[in-house]
């Protein structure tokens, strides 16, 4: 079993929701955090209870570095950190370069990749060995978009997760003596609310039957690649970038 805690950024719904209850079912102690729907978090801290394990909500935006501060102490009051998953991210409205404003992509870089390397860092502080920390682990939530770019729907969200890559690349050289690895996954199209948070709440529907496995992912299956590489059987793992994404990255 695993063991500390495990802070899953944007745990009360869809991909991260899967990730903190796979996380409390491995053994970790789960932070919860959420941006505003308490309801979705308290629900996901209530099933993982049920199931005998522990978790805590925690509100906070990612956005907002002193949010961010106060999601590490609430973490610090449940024990020792072991585990970063750094899963909050956002989409905008479909548009094209046209539609990209300084406010738009201000605030995309803000919660996806600012956020992203602040909770790094904090994370870094309590698990670094070169701070007196044991050690852990960092996965970071990419996308296919990343490879593909978004042209014509999402340039700044595909934007913002090539930037996720480069930091795993390099957060896991800079962490490689503090015994932290830092691993990231890119999910390709996955059953969660954030495609209606874009305005296209039958993305999944419309898209699906044409993709490679002819449906799309379910959070729960990102969930287990994620766990996997932060968990002790991924121990030789580092800057590693897994596609979770039913080949959609490589088709055709
Ligand atoms: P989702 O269903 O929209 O859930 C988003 C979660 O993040 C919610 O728990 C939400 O909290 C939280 N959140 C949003 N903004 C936040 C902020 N500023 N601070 C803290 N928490 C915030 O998203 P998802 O589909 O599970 O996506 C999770 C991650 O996977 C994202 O990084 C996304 O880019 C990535 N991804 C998703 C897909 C996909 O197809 N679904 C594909 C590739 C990559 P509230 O409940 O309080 O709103």
């Amino acid at each position: 079993m695993a063991d500390g805690v495990m802070i899953v950024t944007g745990g009360s719904r869809g991909i991260g929701a899967a990730t903190a209850k796979a996380g409390a079912k491995a053994g970790y102690a789960v932070v919860v955090n959420y941006a505003s729907n308490e309801a979705a978090a308290n629900a996901v801290v209530a099933d993982i209870e049920a199931a005998g394990g522990k978790a805590v909500a925690v509100k906070g935006d990612v956005g907002v570095e002193a949010d961010i501060l106060a999601i590490f102490e609430a973490a610090d009051r449940l024990g020792p950190l072991t585990a970063l998953i750094n899963n909050a991210g956002i989409v905008d409205e479909a548009g094209t370069l046209a539609d990209m404003t300084a406010a738009r992509l201000e605030r995309m870089f803000r919660i996806n990749i600012t956020g992203s390397i602040l909770c790094a860092r904090e994370a870094a502080k309590r698990m670094g060995k070169c701070h007196g920390g044991k050690g852990g682990a960092i996965v970071n939530l990419s996308s296919v978009a990343a490879k593909l770019g978004g042209p014509g729907q999402y340039l700044d969200y595909a934007a913002s997760k090539g930037a996720i890559d480069t930091l795993t690349v390099g957060l896991a050289k800079e962490l490689i003596d503090d015994g932290i690895r830092v691993c990231a996954v890119r999910p390709g199209i996955i059953d969660t609310d954030i495609h209606a948070s874009g305005g296209q709440p039958d993305r999944v529907a419309q898209l699906g039957p044409g993709l490679p496995m002819k449906r799309a992912g379910t959070a729960q299956e990102v969930a287990g690649a994620i766990l996997w590489l932060a968990s002790d059987e991924a121990s030789y793992s580092t800057g590693a970038i897994l596609d979770v994404s039913g080949a959609r990255s490589i088709w055709p």
